[in-house]
Parts: structure tokens; sequence; C-alpha cells
């Protein structure tokens, strides 16, 4: 199938791309593609017009300090995934992002983007989540930040407003001491998990943030519970549904088997 016809718009300054979208209901972000023209092609999406950020400046930069790592809007997932920095200050970045897609999708999707698309079978919205991360929007009354236990309202949908654009993502940095995990299933490598776990383990404190596991990305405190129950409370806070992939029943022992496997990971600093 073909795209239903849309007007195309390349601005040159994030004003003009904000004032676009402020002036079209029905217009669209355009990122790195990799979400959005395949739901354009299926037809399950109908933007009026699509405002290609692509050609925005200074938005595609990386920077990692002692506070955390900062992704530009326009960094690819690729340029994340490669960066020494980054995996110094927050481990918990690369091993997600390892598990995005295939590598011809990294090198052209967006971090951001993902973030923004609200998935909740994808991985860093979940990372962000556990880490306590956000997301820096500008939209036309200006700038704002979104932490990102208020991002994610509903499935495939934020709390952005039509007319903001997110600029950058923040991932605090591990604490020392502290320790990540990543793992998950999916059919072949690549694919969308049919679950997927993250582990933040800091002293007695255990926190694991789910993916394909209920509606929204979703973050359980499992501190303070026995080893051989991690898994059975985690799943009082999640909702693992049936598809044409995998029985709940299966995407139940996926998390029970996943979870022990990340929290020990996550102590024994093996998910580093
Ligand atoms: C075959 C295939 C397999 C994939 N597998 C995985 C996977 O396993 N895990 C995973 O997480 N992802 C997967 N993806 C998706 C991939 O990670 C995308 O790159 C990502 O979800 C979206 O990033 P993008 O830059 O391509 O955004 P786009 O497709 O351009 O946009 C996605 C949505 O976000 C909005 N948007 C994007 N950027 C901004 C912004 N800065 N401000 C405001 N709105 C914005 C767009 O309007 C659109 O609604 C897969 C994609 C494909 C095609």
């Amino acid at each position: 199938m073909k795209p239903a016809p849309f007007a195309y718009l390349r601005p040159g300054s994030l004003t003009e791309a904000v004032a676009a979208l402020a002036g079209e209901p029905g217009a669209k972000v355009l990122a790195g593609g990799q979400s959005l023209v395949p739901l354009l092609s299926m037809r399950l999406a109908a933007p009026s017009m699509l405002v290609d950020i692509n050609g925005l400046p200074g938005l595609d930069t990386i920077t990692a300090d002692e506070a955390g790592v900062t992704i530009g809007a326009l960094a690819r997932h690729a340029d994340v995934l490669a960066s020494d920095d980054v995996r110094r200050v927050q481990p918990l970045v690369p091993l997600a992002l390892s598990h995005v897609a295939h590598a011809t999708i990294r090198n052209r999707g967006t971090t951001v983007g993902s973030l923004v698309h609200a998935d909740a079978a994808a991985e860093m919205p979940v990372a962000l989540t556990l880490l306590g991360g956000s997301l820096e929007v500008e939209g036309p009354g200006g700038r704002r930040r979104i932490p990102a236990d208020g991002l994610y309202v509903g499935p495939l949908e934020s709390s952005l407003h039509h007319d903001e654009i997110a600029v950058s993502a923040f991932f605090p940095a591990l604490a020392p001491g502290a320790g990540v995990a990543f793992d998950e299933v999916a059919r072949r490598h690549g694919d969308y998990a049919l679950v997927g776990c993250a582990a933040l383990v800091d002293g007695d404190s255990v926190r694991v943030g789910y993916l394909s596991a209920a509606d929204l990305p979703t973050v359980v405190d499992l501190s303070g519970v026995p080893d051989d129950r991690l898994g059975d409370a985690a799943l009082e806070h999640l909702d693992p549904g049936d598809d044409i992939h995998a029985t709940a029943d299966y995407r139940a022992q996926l998390v029970r088997v996943l979870t022990a496997r990340v929290v020990r990971s996550a102590r024994e600093g093996v998910g580093r």
C-alpha cells in the first residue's frame, strides 16, 4: 500500500518547525521515519503534513558527564550505541539499545523518536522510566521538561502536546556501586521482544522495568522481595497479553525467568 497524500515541510529552524505544527492540527514530526513511515504505508496514520526535522541544526549531539547522558533528537540509535562515553556513564543505555531492531534501522532511527513513539514493546522507554530520566520538549510557549514517569499515558501515546517537538532526552548516570542489566526474548534477534526486562539494583533497592508485559512501559519496585518470588511479585503489577506471537501464560513465564536473570546480573555487575 502507499501512504495517503500529505504535505511535506523541511524547516530550517526549531521555531519554524514548532510554528508549522501549531498551524496544522493534522501535522506530524518526521525524525528517522523507522516507525512513522511504515504506519503511513499501511495507512494506519494519515497526517495532513510531515514536518521533517532532519534539517534542524544542533539536534544530533550526544553528551555524557557525571550527571548523565543527554541525547539530541537527531542522534541515531547507532551513534548512541557506539559512544564509549555513554557506555561509561550509563551502561543501561547501550545494553537496551543493542536489542533495538537491526543495524540498518538503528542507522536511521533516533533514540528520542523511539521515546516519543511510546511503544510498550520498545526498549528505550523502559530504560528511561527505570532510570528516572526525562524528555526536554519545545512548543509555542517555550521549553519544558517531562519526567519519564509522566511521559507515557496510553498505548502509543505520550504526554507531548501536538505542537511540541522533543529536543533531547536525559538518562541519569549510574550511581557508584549500583548495577544494571537488560535481557529480552524475541523470536529472532532484532524483532520486537516477546518480553524484555531491565534491572537497576542499588544497595537494598531493586527495581525492574518491563516491555511487552503491559500496555505501558512499567517499572516495579521489588526491594525486599525474596529471590524465589521476584517474578511472581512483578506479575501482580503487569498484564501480559495474548497475541499471534505468544500466549499470556508464556509471557508470564518469561517475566519470571527474565526477572530472576536481570536482577542476578545487575547484582553481580555482569549486565554492564
Ligand atoms: C523492522 C523494524 C523493527 C524494529 N524493531 C524495534 C525494536 O525491536 N525495538 C524498538 O524499540 N524499536 C524498533 N523499531 C523502531 C525503531 O526503533 C524506530 O527508530 C523508533 O521507534 C522511532 O524513531 P524514528 O526516529 O524512526 O521516529 P519516526 O518514525 O520518525 O517517528 C515516530 C513517532 O515519533 C514522533 N517523533 C519522532 N521524533 C520526534 C521528536 N523529536 N519530537 C516529537 N515527535 C517525534 C513522530 O511524529 C512519530 O509519531 C523497529 C522498526 C522497524 C522498521
